[in-house]
Parts: C-alpha cells; structure tokens; sequence
C-alpha cells in the first residue's frame, strides 16, 4: 500500500495533522488507529472546557474529538481502525513529510 501521508494514530494530534494536511493540498491521506474509534486520550477527558479557542465554545473531550471526527468525515479522508502499526520500514519511505511541507504544518501524533 502506498499513500503520499501515513499519520500514526487518530488522536487529536493525528486528526489535526491530517485536516491540515488537506487544507494545504494533500489528498492522498491515511490515519492509523489502533483502536476502533478516533479521538484518542481525549475521549477519557469528560470534563469540560476544550474547544474555546478552536471552536469557541466549551466542550467535553469526546465532543471536541467529536468535532474533529466531523471533519475528516466531511473532508472525506481515509482511516483505518483496529490497525496497529508495529514497525516503520525507512528505507521504504520517501522523503519524510517535514521535508516536503513547511515546518509549520508538521504535527507531532502518535507515539
Ligand atoms: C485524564 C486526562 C485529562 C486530560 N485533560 C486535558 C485537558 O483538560 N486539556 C487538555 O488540553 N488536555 C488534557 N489531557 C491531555 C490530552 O488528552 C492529550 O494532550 C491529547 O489527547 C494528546 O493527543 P495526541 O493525539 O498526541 O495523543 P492521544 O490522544 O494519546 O492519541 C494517540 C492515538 O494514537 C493511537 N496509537 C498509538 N500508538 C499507535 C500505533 N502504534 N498504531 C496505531 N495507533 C496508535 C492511540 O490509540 C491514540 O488514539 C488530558 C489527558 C488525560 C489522560
């Protein structure tokens, strides 16, 4: 399988990077996810308070997770759940992305 983005994980990092990713041109995008849902840690985090600055409102972490997963859905970008990645093979990866996009657009994600 070859994709242009591989992003490790669907947490919020991941889902960040991917949304921005597409919104500077990629389309050839694929998220990763281990577990069989997205949003990662921020779906433990029932309080409230997350989205003030991105959505302007206060949310729960499930729904700011929520707001993301509505994004990649409307953005239409691909990921897979239940898929754990176990080993990166870099002779097999062209050049990593922060040599292809500017720093800025480089998000950390998944450990
Ligand atoms: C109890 C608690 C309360 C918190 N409260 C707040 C708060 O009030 N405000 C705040 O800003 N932050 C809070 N945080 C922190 C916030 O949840 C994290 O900073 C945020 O989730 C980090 O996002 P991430 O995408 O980097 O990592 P994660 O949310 O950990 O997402 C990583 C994703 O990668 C997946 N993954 C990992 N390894 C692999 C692999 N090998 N293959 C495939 N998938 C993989 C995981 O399953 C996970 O879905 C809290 C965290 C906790 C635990």
């Amino acid at each position: 399988m070859k994709r242009a983005i591989v992003i490790i994980g669907g947490g919020p990092a991941g889902l960040a990077a991917a949304i921005s990713a597409y919104q500077n041109g990629a389309r050839d995008i694929l998220i990763l996810e281990r577990e069989n849902y997205l949003g990662g840690i921020l779906n433990q985090c029932i309080h409230n308070g997350f989205g003030l600055h991105t959505f302007k409102e206060e949310l729960t972490g499930p729904e700011y997770a929520a707001r993301y997963v509505d994004q990649i859905h409307a953005l239409g970008i691909e990921y897979k759940l239940n898929t754990m990645v176990l080993d990166i093979d870099a002779s097999r990866m062209r050049r990593p992305a922060f040599q292809r996009f500017p720093r800025e657009h480089v998000q950390a994600g998944a450990p």
